[in-house]
Parts: structure tokens; sequence; C-alpha cells
């Protein structure tokens, strides 16, 4: 008999993908989590009933929250990812050679195991020499440390469980003193056809905070509503204001410099979304 792992999404939605192999199911201290292999888009890894991140299209993803604020400011150093077990968003952030330190706050010490264990072509920077792994609230972990990171990612789950706090205002407040004088922050703001109310309030929030407010979008085709939003907040620098000659090249399945651009341009329901008052 066929076995098909379903997700169902806002008590309205069912996504479903065909199973090959169930490689782990476990409970956590935070979280169900489940890493299986899809006929179509490879190993998968589940939380909570929701799928996280695939073999076969993370790179949109990761690709997209890690190079736009990275080329956007001038000379990342430091960054500090909050979520973000998997090592997805790491292994992009190591193809930056400013880099030299990279902060992972992840609440769920079984998502970093799993990821290094089930899913190693996403997972493999989780061990390099510049990454230190934190394992606690990522909430915690920006209140106590001011005026540090060039950047910080917030790659969270959806606003459930330990991640509700991620979309606060005061979490990006703290996020703010957290960041240099130049710093940034990108979040990912989840679905514009199904978090519409949400990317409104998320955006209200950024602008409060941050002298610059720039919401960009993507297309993740197993993400429930398939096109992704990203909000950046940035204390300087304008991300559609960068020079695409300048960007070096780098290796990328998604990400170009036109890209980049491009990525700010938004379709009408979306900027009204961002910009209604
Ligand atoms: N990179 C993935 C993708 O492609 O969509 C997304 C998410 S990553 C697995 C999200 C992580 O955020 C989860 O591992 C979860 O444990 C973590 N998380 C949720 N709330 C957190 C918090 N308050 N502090 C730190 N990590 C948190």
């Amino acid at each position: 008999m066929d076995l098909w792992f379903t997700e169902n999404h806002a008590n309205n939605i069912k996504y479903s993908l065909k199973v090959n192999k169930t490689l782990n199911v476990e409970k956590t201290d935070y979280q169900d989590l489940a890493v299986i292999e899809t006929e179509q888009y490879g190993r998968i890894l589940v939380l909570d009933g929701i799928l996280q991140t695939t073999e076969k299209d993370e790179f949109v993803y990761h690709e997209m929250i890690v190079h736009v604020p990275l080329f956007t400011h001038k000379n990342p150093r430091s960054v500090l990812i909050v979520g973000g077990g998997d090592g997805g968003a790491i292994k992009e952030i190591l193809k930056h050679n400013s880099v030299e330190r990279i902060v992972l706050a992840e609440i769920d010490r079984k998502v970093v195991e799993n990821a290094k264990k089930y899913l190693q072509n996403i997972s493999y920077g989780l061990d390099n020499d510049k990454v230190e792994i934190m394992i606690g609230d990522g909430i915690k972990y920006v209140n106590e440390h001011k005026n540090e990171f060039d950047i910080v990612i917030v790659d969270s789950t959806d606003p459930i469980g330990p991640a509700v706090g991620l979309f606060t205002i005061d979490f990006y407040k703290s996020v703010y003193e957290c960041l240099k004088d130049d710093g940034i922050i990108v979040a990912q703001t989840e679905s514009p056809f199904i978090y519409g109310n949400l990317i409104n309030k998320l955006s209200k929030m950024f602008k409060q905070i941050y002298p610059i407010t720039k919401p960009y979008i993507c297309i993740i085709p197993t993400y429930p509503g398939s096109l992704w939003t990203f909000t950046m907040g940035s204390k300087k620098y304008d991300p559609e204001n960068i020079d695409t000659n300048n960007i070096p090249k780098i290796d990328t399945k998604y990400y170009t410099p036109q890209i980049h651009k491009a990525a700010f341009i938004l379709p009408k329901f979306v900027k009204d979304i961002f910009e209604e008052v």
C-alpha cells in the first residue's frame, strides 16, 4: 500500500507527498520530529506535522534568507541564526569569505542531531570551525548579546510553540540591540496567501524599529502557498541599492544579483499587505 505524508495547514488545506521510507520519528522536548524520504523531494524534515525543509528545494529558501542580507551588508563578519538547526542557512553563509563567526541559537538539540545524521546534504556546515552551536531559546540569546552581530537571520518554524515569541515586537527590538550600528535582520515571514494578516502586523513592527524595512519574495514549491516572503530590517544599507557588479560569483542555484534586485518587486496584493496601515 502507498504511504503518504500529509501536511494539514490552517485546518483547511492538505498537501501530500508520497513516502518511500520513514527514517526517524521521535518526540523531542519541544516538538514532534520526523525525517522521511519522499519520491519527489528526497529527504524531508517535519516538525509538528509541518514540512520544514526538503533536499530538493531547500536551496531556494536558504539561498534567499542568506545571500540577500549578506550581499546587502558591505562586510558581514558575524552572523547569528535564530532557529535553523537543520544547518541549511549555515551552508550558504559559509560561501561568504568575509564571515568569521556564525552562531546558531537553536532551541531543539534533536533538530541538529537529526539533521547531522539524516540530512547531510543540508547540514554539512554545522561542524565548520566558524560555527558555534548554542542550544537554547534564541530569544534569551538575543536578549543577552548587545551590539555584537552584523546580521541576524530568523530561520524559524511557523508562529506556534516555542517560535511564537520570534514574531513579536519585543523580540525585533531586542534584535535591534543585538545588531551593530549597520546591522541587518532578516526573518522568514510566511506565505501571503495564508498569513496575510500576520505579515501586515510584522511589517508594522519592523517599520517602528528599523529605518529601512523591505519585504522580498521567492517561490518554494513545498511550502503552503508556494509564494514566500522574507522581511528585512536594516539600520543603514538599502538592499535595493546594491551594485550588482560588486557581488562576487558564488555557487548558487536560485540566487543571482539580478534575482536579488527582482525579489523586492512585489505583486500588487503582496505590496498591499506590507503597506496597508
Ligand atoms: N530552515 C528551515 C526551512 O528550510 O524552512 C526552517 C526552519 S528550522 C528547522 C526552524 C527551527 O526553529 C526549528 O528547528 C525549531 O526548533 C527552531 N526554533 C523554534 N523556536 C525557537 C526559539 N525560540 N529559539 C530557537 N530556535 C527555535
